[in-house]
């Protein structure tokens, strides 16, 4: 069948529907280079405006992750699992999740991508840690999984090839944005990952790509249905993203407190979201009750075997353990400096999408892609939205390598931290769970 691109774009902007030879079509020649990006664009926009059938959706979540190397899992059977973050400020919980799920006996091979934007990525935290590698060849890769249940590298350069063209390209078109553009981005690197059980963490407030409860449940039931037509046992999580999770931002920051979680640090937002997708994933695996797995998620922190799990994963790849025993041995930033409140009231509001530019203008993101990463840099939150502060007491702490950048990072703080006279009202950490 001989198909154009000119009819694809005509009908979808009329409001019909592409068939699955129509969005083969576009989705290999889109990514062998002989449709141009003008025909994508105004494909997209249609599309944007539009929307997609569910037929549509699953076809082009397909399509989108054949479109190069696949994982094969299939020798772990349904134990395989994978979790996945719409990204998130101080999100460290794949360094918990992960040695929790293989300590229970999941086969937890994950691909995990770098920072973006203000957001921190799994790959640049755990190369904080020296002699990690996150390159494994595939036979290296699904041998570590076998062995000891958990491997975690960054992903392979010709994973969905579709999605890393799309994605640019949706980037400078304002066509991000869109429910079935975002789920068929996400569930084709999910589905060409391989795993049988896969959670998604869909982060819900200022600091995430979905700001409210509504948007969030509904691209979060859109993508559970695809996964589920795909052939996969999917849920979804929606947790809070209003303020950062837990008390570091910054990548080797968040490996320590990773690790002091695992070590007993059992309390508080980051414990809490943590448990909740691990026990997601465990009661998948195990197929018990989402209660029975909670109870074993907690053990498994509690008697230190998720702990001894982390060192062996991170021994297994090259790095050295006895950083996560010893945090002190991390090199520390060269300047520190405390953020004091201006006033005296309550935090009623702490803009995570700020904090998180402020740690990357202190250098543990990225300006540009080529920019090096500090691994040591990053900010300490000392209060959180709720508590109460005086006057100059200090709200946080910055830590670079770069002091010309504590002035800018500061000013970017103070401008993220709401102080008001009454306490605001609890917001809750999860908003509820899409299966
Ligand atoms: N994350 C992705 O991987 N793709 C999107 O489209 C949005 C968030």
């Amino acid at each position: 069948m001989n198909y154009r691109m000119y009819d694809l774009i005509r009908r979808k902007r009329d409001g019909g529907e592409l068939s699955d030879g129509e969005i083969g079509y576009f989705i290999e020649g889109f990514t062998n280079g002989s449709i141009p990006d003008y025909q994508a664009s105004a494909l997209l926009m249609a599309i944007f405006y539009r929307g997609m059938t569910e037929r549509e959706t699953v076809t082009l979540t397909g399509c989108m992750a054949r479109s190069g190397d696949t994982v094969d899992l299939s020798r772990f059977g349904e134990l395989s699992a994978d979790k996945h973050s719409t990204g998130g400020v101080g999100d460290k919980t794949t360094l918990i999740v992960a040695p929790v799920v293989a300590a229970l006996g999941g086969k937890m091979a994950k691909m995990s991508g770098r920072g973006l934007g203000h957001t921190g990525g799994t790959v640049d935290k755990l190369e904080s840690i020296p002699g990690y590698e996150t390159s494994l060849s595939p036979d290296d890769f699904l041998g570590q999984v076998e062995r000891i249940g958990v491997a975690v590298i960054g992903q392979s350069g010709n994973l969905t090839p579709a999605d890393k063209k799309l994605y640019a390209l949706r980037d400078v078109t304002a066509t991000v944005d869109s429910i079935p553009l975002i789920t068929s981005s996400i569930m084709s690197k999910k589905l060409a990952a391989g795993s049988h059980n896969i959670v998604l963490d869909v982060k819900v407030g200022s600091g995430a790509f979905m700001k409210t409860p509504e948007a969030a449940e509904e691209l979060a039931r859109e993508m559970v249905k695809i996964g589920k037509g795909c052939g996969r046992r999917v849920r979804a999580v929606l947790s809070n993203m209003d303020v950062p999770l837990g008390a570091a931002v910054g990548n080797s920051l968040e490996v320590i407190e990773a690790a002091n979680i695992l070590k007993g640090a059992d309390s508080g937002d980051l414990y809490e979201v943590s448990v909740i997708l691990a026990s997601q994933l465990v009661s998948m695996v195990r197929e018990t009750t989402v209660d029975e797995a909670e109870r074993e998620v907690r053990e498994s922190i509690r008697s230190g075997a998720a702990f001894a799990k982390m060192k062996e994963w991170v021994s297994a790849q090259g790095g050295d353990a006895r950083y996560l025993d010893d945090v002190t041995l991390f090199q520390r930033a060269a300047h520190a400096k405390d953020v004091l409140s201006p006033a005296s009231g309550y935090i009623v509001s702490t803009d995570a999408e700020k904090i998180g530019e402020a740690s990357v203008i202190l250098g543990a993101g990225r300006a540009s892609k080529e920019d090096a990463i500090d691994h040591a840099a990053g900010i300490l939150i000392r209060k959180k939205t709720g508590d109460r502060v005086e006057k100059g007491d200090v709200i946080c702490t910055l830590l670079t390598n770069r002091e010309s950048s504590l002035r800018d990072a500061e000013e970017e703080v103070l401008s993220a931290v709401g102080i008001g006279d009454t306490p605001p009202e609890a917001a809750p950490l999860i908003f509820g769970i899409v299966s």
